[in-house]
């Protein structure tokens, strides 16, 4: 399998191995594979009995054939084990006779980036082997709350890595934040910045186009890398669990072979629903693909105009992880949609970085229809979802998740669609534990700053169990504290390392 740049697809392709090390295309383009790897009925079938660790191996190993079918399978065994808190690893829970939450937050960081980020750093380690790599990787993060912590656990004392996270100061969750500064391991770094997640964002960009830093970096042994969404080693990971989810109903006899199911994902970066839609090209049976948004709706515009508009007011709000309005990992759908025509996928590019919007043509807006549908939803609308999916069926639901349930409540009563329906359950309610009790339990006038008395607080009005992993912090001394500006972040990478 060769890959190359959505932005280049005549240029130079590079193996599974150098795409993961590079992590985004010379060109500034994302690397995409040059062909759907098909899978048949009969091979979705086989995959009902089979762990979870096996389905992502078989659902991977056609796109990483760079390695051998054996060591694909000790990463896929060691990325889903005994480190997730659900035997299933990914469970489907029924929420009616046609509708399924996807738990995908049970790995060790409580949020779906765990499905990817503990199977990166198994994929770096062995790209870095394969590519002859020998200088250590610093990899570095800006995280709006849940990628840092997830990159923290998974490169957590990896051979030949460091990791130095970056945050906004006071602009995560309290658990997010208590998460973060409490992670161990001898080669992670932690450091608050003063701004919001934008700043950190370009800060950290900055940084990957500084030569000069590069160079002082190297002499100390390292090279920089990205763990950010648009890394192929973070895409490939994640569409395992929608032929997961497939194989599952279909054991259950929630389906039958070949029968069509919908997807609903709540979307930020569109990594999720890439994955997604990149099963669906492999021959995985779907019917739509449901993109839903917050009050950030830039995609739900563009798939109903054709139009994708960055120019718009930035709303912070309850399902942070989603308030984001590039969604970088739209260039690999765009590159599809255009039957791989990088010229036309550089001139929506170089229109968005310009002009800050880029128009579809009319037929490439039906051809998207086909697969997708979009809408998106305000603060009071997931809040009221998360109260009513909690009265009504005694499921507790996080802000992420409720977004993605509102709009399918929306899709299924606009299109009277009543096909199987998975909705895509992205982060453990008590992550963002503050305004899930506060649609519950309405009258709890608990100190939304202290993590553990909301925890317990939520806890207590329903019945359910705090997480380990999130009670457990309370005995975790804080083992980070720095805090710097924006300017300052060059200096904070180098002090990390200094110490390390
Ligand atoms: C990252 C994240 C999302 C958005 O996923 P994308 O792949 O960026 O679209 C949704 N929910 C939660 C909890 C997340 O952490």
């Amino acid at each position: 399998m060769q890959y190359t740049s959505t932005r280049d697809v005549q240029g130079r392709a590079v193996n599974a191995a150098q795409a993961i090390v590079q992590g985004l295309a010379p060109d500034g383009g994302l690397f995409v594979p040059d062909r759907f790897p098909q899978f048949s009925l009969d091979d979705i079938a086989r995959m009902a009995g089979q762990s979870y660790a096996d389905v992502a191996r078989d659902v991977m190993a056609p796109y990483l054939d760079t390695f051998s079918h054996a060591e694909i399978a000790d990463m896929t065994r060691a990325a889903y084990g005994s480190n997730y808190d659900h035997p299933a690893i990914a469970p489907l829970t029924p929420i009616d006779a046609q509708s399924h939450f996807l738990e995908l937050y049970h790995g060790p960081t409580l949020a779906f980036k765990d499905m990817a980020l503990q199977m990166l750093p198994h994929l770096l380690r062995a790209s870095l082997k394969a590519t002859g790599e020998t200088q250590n990787v610093l990899i570095l993060v800006a995280t709006s709350g849940d990628t840092g912590k997830a990159a923290l656990e998974g490169f957590a004392d990896s051979p030949g890595t460091a990791v130095v996270v970056f945050y906004p100061e006071g602009g995560v969750s309290a658990a997010q934040e208590r998460q973060m500064r409490t992670q161990a391991g001898a080669n992670v770094g932690v450091v608050a910045v003063r701004g919001n997640f934008d700043d950190a964002q370009t800060g950290v960009k900055r940084i990957f186009s500084d030569a000069v830093f590069a160079e002082s970096l190297a002499k100390r042994g390292y090279r920089l890398s990205s763990a950010n969404s648009i890394n192929l080693g973070r895409l490939l990971p994640q569409v395992g669990y929608y032929f997961w989810s497939y194989a599952n109903l279909l054991a259950q006899g929630n389906i039958q072979l070949g029968d069509r199911i919908n997807f609903v994902v709540p979307t930020g970066n569109f990594g999720n629903i890439l994955a997604a839609y990149y099963a669906l090209r492999m021959g995985l049976p779907v019917n739509k693909l449901i993109c839903a948004s917050n009050r950030n709706n830039v995609l739900t515009d563009f798939f109903a105009q054709g139009r994708y508009d960055k120019n718009r007011p930035f709303y912070v709000t309850s399902s942070p992880s989603m308030d984001i309005l590039v969604s970088s990992n739209l260039e690999r759908l765009l590159f599809e949609l255009c039957d791989r025509d990088s010229q036309t996928v550089r001139k929506w590019m170089a229109a968005l970085q310009a002009d800050g919007h880029y128009d579809i043509a009319d037929a490439q807006k039906s051809t998207l229809s086909r697969h997708f549908w979009a809408d998106s939803c305000s603060d009071q609308e997931a809040g009221d979802a998360i109260g009513r999916v909690w009265r009504d069926k005694q499921l507790l639901i996080d802000t992420h998740t409720a977004v993605a349930y509102r709009v399918y409540e929306r899709y299924r009563a606009e299109t009277g669609d009543d096909s199987v329906s998975v909705v895509v359950s992205t982060a453990s309610p008590y992550k963002f534990a503050s305004d899930v009790l506060q649609s519950v339990a309405p009258a709890s006038d608990v100190d939304g700053n202290d993590p553990f008395a909301v925890s317990d607080a939520l806890a207590q009005a329903t019945h359910t169990p705090v997480p380990e992993r999130i009670a457990a912090l309370k005995h975790e001394p804080i083992r980070h504290s720095d805090v710097c500006d924006t300017g300052d972040m060059p200096d904070a990478v180098m002090h990390v390392l200094a110490r390390l």
